[in-house]
């Protein structure tokens, strides 16, 4: 059981009995958790993290090296694809900010703040309404568009301050505690 989490990610490490006594993890957290272990084998292509970074630091609050990190981290783990891959890692940072609940509607329509804008796939994707259809503007030029207050974007970073700091937490209690448990 051991040996095998070695290589099948951390889901038997998270099962494994010096974690029981925890609570249990929310599968989001089992999720990054096993992105954060299993570095990647592959280099991230700088380019599309900064397009994508650009837009969580036009709404999210955080700033440019706290956004480039948060797209490398995302950015790692996608499958290799020839084009399009800004496209693929806006789609998973949008889920993750969705399974998080930092922000369940990101990134936020300029018209119909209640829902999320979606990504045409078109060269370059275009943020748009799927209500009214309207094309708001490219991938990474969510700054052109949005403009949050300076209360809501503190309530967001604070939001994925907390989630960070929890995925912090647990993985310095699983270093600590798998360094007493190797045999
Ligand atoms: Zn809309």
């Amino acid at each position: 059981m051991l040996a095998r989490s070695m290589t099948g990610g951390c889901t038997d490490l998270v099962n494994f009995s010096f974690f029981s006594k925890d609570r249990p993890l929310p599968p989001r957290v089992r999720e990054l958790l096993d992105r954060a272990l299993n570095e990647p084998a592959e280099p991230v292509d700088e380019q599309v993290v900064s397009v994508v970074a650009a837009d969580l630091g036009a709404t999210l609050g955080c700033v440019q090296a706290e956004a480039m990190e948060l797209a490398r981290r995302e950015a790692r783990h996608l499958p290799r694809v020839e084009d399009g891959e800004a496209f693929e890692l806006a789609e998973k940072v949008q889920q993750w900010l969705m399974d998080t609940f930092i922000d369940t509607t990101w990134p936020a329509c300029p018209d119909h703040p209640n829902h999320p804008l979606w990504l045409s796939d078109d060269k370059p994707p275009m943020w748009t309404c799927s209500r009214s259809g309207r094309e708001f503007c490219q991938l990474g030029q969510l700054a052109t568009v949005v403009s949050p207050t300076p209360e809501e974007l503190a309530a967001k970073h604070e939001r994925l301050a907390k989630e960070e700091a929890q995925l912090r937490a647990f993985l310095q209690r699983r270093r600590l505690q798998g360094g007493q448990g190797q045999a």
